[in-house]
């Protein structure tokens, strides 16, 4: 199967790359694609730029140019739940736009005409998921992964997007990528490893932490890649 690797930082797949061995190089529209091969899959991988709009933008070349038949999301994000700490994974159950805001006619936060306010993720990848954990022993929470254009390092913020969305996670690219695999019927995984806990020393955390967080998630995509 062609299966596509996307994460939004170099920082976020450059471990995968430099397990992948050899690989073609491919630029489109400003960005680069890796093409390669994996546990018998065709891959391709590549890292969007921070935010929804370059993630919308790359997920959708994967998928129509490249013609990606799933597609794994590897990255880092700030947790919500106070269970998470820094280096726990979790892998969205479903994702909502936390900035999305048409509340002034009387629609609830995340809503879009014609969408609902959660996209969800694919139940079969999940489940593949989940079976990995287990057998590598390794703590996996599936739960809600809320995204936005800001950086949450703020502690209202961060109540605010918890309360509103039932949020585990908040992160910048993972609805947009989510609602690209929706339309396109897609399956989707979207997996995070904790940089941070988006309160007041989110910033200084993620810069100590983003390396190490971003080589758990990508160990574990890569284990999925195995396992499909
Ligand atoms: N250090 C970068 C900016 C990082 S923005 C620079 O200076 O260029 C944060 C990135 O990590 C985004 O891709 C987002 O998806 C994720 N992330 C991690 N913690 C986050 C948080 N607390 N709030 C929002 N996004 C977060």
């Amino acid at each position: 199967m062609k299966i596509a690797i996307l994460g939004a930082m170099e920082e976020e797949i450059s471990p995968i790359l430099s397990m992948l061995g050899e690989y073609e190089k491919i630029e489109y529209a400003e960005n680069i694609y890796y093409k390669s091969n994996y546990a018998g899959h065709d891959i391709v991988l590549a890292y969007s730029k921070i935010g929804k709009v370059n993630a919308t933008m790359t997920a959708t070349i994967m998928l129509e140019k490249f013609e990606c038949k799933t597609l794994l999301f590897t990255g880092v994000a700030g947790s919500l739940n106070p269970s998470l700490k820094i280096g726990d994974i979790l892998y969205a159950t479903k994702t909502a736009q936390h900035d999305l805001d048409i509340t002034a006619f009387g629609h609830p936060y995340g809503y879009v005409p014609g969408i609902s306010i959660f996209e969800e993720t694919s139940d079969r990848l999940n489940d593949l998921a989940r079976n990995i954990a287990r057998e590598e022993d390794l703590n996996l929470l599936g739960g809600v992964v809320a995204s936005g254009d800001q950086f949450i390092c703020e502690d209202n913020e961060r109540e605010w997007i918890r309360q509103t969305f039932g949020a585990d996670a908040v992160e910048m690219e993972g609805a947009a990528v989510a609602r690209v695999c929706a339309a396109y019927k897609i399956p989707f995984f979207l997996m995070r490893a904790i940089s941070d806990e988006s309160g007041k020393n989110a910033d200084v955390d993620f810069n100590e932490f983003l390396d190490n967080s971003a080589k758990i998630s990508a160990k574990f995509v890569l284990k999925m890649v195995e396992n499909i």
